[in-house]
């Protein structure tokens, strides 16, 4: 996902041109909002982290972009794409390093296993978006 401020900021371009420039190809992709309930299931699991209600506002703020993406390892790789949580330790190079404001505001969101892949692509994608 690119994330509300990313959006906002005029960035989603840029994000998608460094995605595939990595290498990733894009099997689906969609501009879309999240209601603020889609958005408390969606971090369904950081609901007992003292920042879930501010990342449930936040990711509610305004229209982001999701996307299926595909490649070898391609989890690991999204996630070096991407940089560290705080964009105050990401590295050179990375998503977050060039676009992220702050620890919340991060501008992207990647999956943290192939199985969390498959179940978010399932709640923004059908079969007939997947190319
Ligand atoms: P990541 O997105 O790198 O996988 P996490 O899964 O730990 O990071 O956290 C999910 C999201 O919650 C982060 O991307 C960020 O938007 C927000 N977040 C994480 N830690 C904090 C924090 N300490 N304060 C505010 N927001 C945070
Ligand atoms: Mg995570």
């Amino acid at each position: 996902m690119i994330k509300p401020e990313a959006v906002a900021a005029g960035n989603m371009g840029k994000i998608i041109d460094m995605i595939i420039g990595s290498g990733f190809r894009i099997v689906a992709l969609k501009y879309t909002r999240l209601s603020h309930g889609e958005a408390g299931t969606f971090y369904e699991v950081h609901k007992e982290r003292p920042f879930y209600g501010e990342l449930v506002d936040y990711m509610a703020s305004g229209p982001i972009v999701a996307a299926i993406l595909e490649k070898d390892n391609a989890m690991e790789d999204f996630r070096k794409l991407i940089g560290a949580t705080d964009p105050a330790q990401a590295a050179e190079g990375t998503i977050r390093k060039a676009f992220a404001e702050s620890k919340a505001k991060n501008a992207v969101h990647g999956s943290d296993s192939d199985e969390n892949a498959a179940i978010e692509s399932e709640y923004f994608f059908s079969g007939r978006e997947r190319f």
